[in-house]
């Protein structure tokens, strides 16, 4: 991107993310912000942004509701960061605009001021329990929140007469909030605008799905990510953002983050299982949040697997060597297996009964995979 904008209000734009361009954008978010200024004039009432989660999904939508309430947008349909809109908009303070979200990520924004997070993904941050309340802040999207949206949406409109709604992580609505939400879609008050923002599409609701346009955002290009990533000075960028599945967001996160050290254990484990190194490992690790864990042990074996299978390697090439060699001493039939076991573990990692417990029921799971033990005894 070119420096030509350096004359956007500074201030205005202080909500923008680290890493984007002038107008908030994402270096590899140019087309999509080109295809729904295409759909301006055909505006559906609900646009449902869906793809990988890491990718900047959310800080995009945001400029885009800045953008539809902007009194001068620009050329380019961006928002000029200096109308008596912008200013409201980036001090959450316009009364056309309406963010919905759980209150798990304001408590995160609350007890970490400078947080650049991406797209609400905690799996690398963990679980904060909030600082301040003595109780836990909610993870769903609650009935309260879409129901205060219903007076928003029956009130006349202040300036442009139009009305942005921005709702993210739609996955996080609950049943109840979600049927709430439906009847807001199924008979939409003129001019306003609902923006929902997923990495789920297979956890909402299909009367929400079949009431909402779905705007597809896919992987960024690699090269792109890389070169974002190169920019920002993380290093290792090529085997972070295939660890993360090609998101650039969560690869610069996990850079950061101080879980890196304890996973990176974890995969040199994962490279030599064994039984005695398993309980050893899992009382190391007991400490680190377990979904982490879950969730770099299912790369792994997605990648046994896949190598198996098809001679490939998705989230860890730099390992290749070791994946092969375990490989070989691996069944297709265990491995599947382990997909499948591990999903199920990831879905009740929330709520362990003893993290260490946990972690070494895994790792031991995952030495039963290799042959070279059974051969030998
Ligand atoms: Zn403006």
């Amino acid at each position: 991107m070119d420096s030509t904008d350096a004359n956007a209000n500074p201030n205005a734009n202080a909500n923008a993310k680290a890493g984007t361009n002038p107008h908030g954008l994402y270096p590899w978010q140019g087309p999509a912000w080109l295809q729904l200024q295409q759909m301006l004039p055909r505006l559906p009432h609900a646009l449902l942004i869906h793809g990988p989660r890491g990718t900047g999904k959310t800080a995009f939508a945001e400029r885009f509701a800045q953008a539809l309430l902007c009194e001068r947008p620009d050329a380019g349909g961006h928002a000029c960061n200096a109308c008596a809109s912008c200013t409201w908009f980036v001090q959450y303070s316009h009364p056309d605009y309406r963010r919905v979200r759980p209150e798990l990520l304001d408590a995160e924004d609350a007890s970490n001021d400078s947080a650049e997070g991406a797209d609400g993904d905690n799996e690398a941050t963990g679980e904060k329990p909030a600082a301040r309340s003595s109780k836990a802040p909610s993870k769903d999207i609650r009935i309260v929140q879409v129901r205060a949206l219903a007076d928003f949406i029956n009130m006349s409109t202040h300036r442009q007469g139009r009305r942005v709604i921005l709702l993210y992580p739609a996955e996080t609505l609950n049943h109840i909030a979600a049927n709430a939400l439906l009847k807001m879609l199924e008979e939409p008050s003129p001019s306003t605008v609902f923006l929902l923002v997923t990495d789920s599409l297979d956890r909402l609701l299909p009367t929400i799905l079949s009431r909402c346009r779905k705007f597809p955002m896919g992987e960024p290009p690699r090269a792109q990510s890389l070169q974002w990533l190169q920019s920002a000075g993380v290093k290792n960028a090529e085997a972070l953002l295939a660890e993360q599945g090609g998101a650039p967001l969560r690869a610069q996160e996990m850079a950061d983050s101080e879980l890196r050290g304890a996973i990176d254990e974890l995969l040199l484990h994962l490279a030599t299982p064994g039984t005695e190194a398993a309980i050893k490992t899992a009382e190391r690790l007991q400490k680190i949040p377990l979904a982490a864990l879950v969730a770099s042990m299912q790369r792994w074996i997605h990648d046994l697997f896949l190598l198996k299978l098809s001679g490939r390697i998705r989230y860890y090439p730099s390992h290749e060597k070791q994946l092969a060699a375990l490989a070989r001493r691996s069944d297709i039939a265990g491995l599947a297996g382990a997909v499948k076991s591990f999903n199920d573990r990831r879905a009740i990692a929330d709520h362990p009964m003893s993290a260490r417990l946990f972690i070494e029921d895994m790792l031991l799971e995952y030495a039963g995979l290799f042959a070279g033990s059974r051969i030998t005894s």
